[in-house]
Formats: structure tokens, sequence, C-alpha cells
């Protein structure tokens, strides 16, 4: 007890105007998010859609959620209209069927796109020359329930820092040829970078949106 809410607490005071940030609560139960929650944060990161589900029974309905793990096209149906944001959408086929399922459920669902830069080759994404294309080829133009806020990367696993911030710079650099590319997008201002161990380096780089777990509510048990 106390240790989790000073962590909120110590972050709020750090993080410099305009970087929100989200806790991730995976792997941790209800009771904790809620001393997170009674320390003033309200956005809550989750990767698994079943257990976001059950935090969402069981927790205040203020509080915004967002989806950052790898979402299996199966069970979008069931996260629609539960989300704020769903972070890390990695293929077309998951844009499209986000799209199809929010107009089914009569809602807007907020997203970024995944970006992969880091050198691990199981993390999902697009490339970053794939992402540009879909801009390019202004395939967002035939969402209609869809908002696209801005992307969401990770750096790689790494103790270099060099590396680390090479690829945040490079997550950024994304987000701003995007921007270049098509002008007329509105709300495109989110970059979604750093966690528990690389988050300062990714605000230097650019970034909006910090995912901090380990820091805040410490080991997951798997
Ligand atoms: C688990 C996870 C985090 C949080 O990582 P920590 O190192 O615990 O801060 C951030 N982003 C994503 C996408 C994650 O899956």
């Amino acid at each position: 007890m106390g240790s989790i809410s000073s962590e909120i607490e110590r972050l709020h005071a750090l993080l410099p105007e305009g970087v929100d940030l989200v806790a991730v609560s995976k792997f941790h139960p209800a009771e904790t998010v809620m001393e997170a929650y009674r320390a003033g944060q309200r956005i809550f990161g989750e990767s698994r859609v079943q257990e976001l589900l059950q935090k969402i029974s069981l927790l205040p309905s203020d509080i915004r959620w967002h989806f950052i793990g790898h979402l299996q096209t199966n069970k979008v149906r069931q996260l629609i209209g539960h989300v704020s944001m769903i972070e890390s959408v990695d293929s077309e086929r998951l844009l499209e069927l986000i799209d199809v399922e929010s107009r089914r459920a009569g809602v807007i669902t907020g997203v970024l796109m995944q970006v992969h830069v880091a050198r691990e080759e199981t993390k999902f994404g697009f490339s970053p020359e794939e992402l540009i294309a879909f801009f390019s080829e202004r395939k967002f133009e035939s969402l209609t329930h869809t908002h696209i806020y801005g992307v969401m990367g990770m750096a790689s696993n790494t103790g270099d820092e060099d590396r680390i911030r090479a690829d945040f710079s490079r997550i950024s650099e994304v987000a701003r040829t995007i921007k270049e590319i098509c002008p007329e997008l509105r709300g495109f201002d989110t970059i979604s970078m750093g966690m528990s161990g690389d988050w300062p380096l990714a605000i230097e780089e650019g970034s909006t949106l910090v995912r901090v777990g380990t820091a805040i509510f410490g080991p997951r048990n798997y």
C-alpha cells in the first residue's frame, strides 16, 4: 500500500505538459488498479480482452481503457464499445474489422497505428514504409466509425541508449511524415511510446503518451 499511489503522483509530477500516462495494469488485480485510480489515474492499459472486460465490470466507469496488446480479429466484437482507444492496430484487416464492428455497435472507436521499428522479429506492427504507404494511398478515407489519433511503437529491447533513441526518433518521424502527407487528418497528434525502462528517452524524442506498468505496479506474475 502507498507505493502505487506515490509512484502515480511522482510520474504525474514528472511528465511534461502535453504528455499523458497510461498505467499498464495487465496481470494485476482490480484492487491494485483501484489504488492507482484513488491516486488520480484515469487511463489504464490492458493487453488481453477477457481480463479487460472482467476489470471493466469491477471498476469505476470513468476509467478510460486503452487496449495495447495484439488483438485477434475474432475478439474485436467483444471489445468494441468498451475501450476508448485501441493502440495496437497492426494490420489493415484488423482496422477494417474495428470499423465494421464499431458501425454495427453505433460507436466511434479511437485507434493508434502500431509501427514496428524494433530489432526483435516477433513484434507486431506495420513497418514505417507500409504505414506511410497506407496513408499515401489514403486508405483511411473509407473508414466511417474509426478515428485514427496517431501511432504507437516500441523501441528495441536493449540497454543501448543510442539504439533506443534512434527507434523512438524513427517512430516520431513516421508520425510527422504522415501528417505532412495527409494534412487533412484531424487530431492525428498522438505518439504513444515509452515504457517503464525508457519513457524519459521517449519523451525527449516526441512521445505524447507513455505506457508504464512495472514502475507503477511492480513485476507481473504471468
Ligand atoms: C506491457 C506493456 C507495457 C508496459 O511495460 P512496462 O515495462 O511494464 O512498463 C507497455 N506497452 C505495451 C505495448 C505493453 O505490452
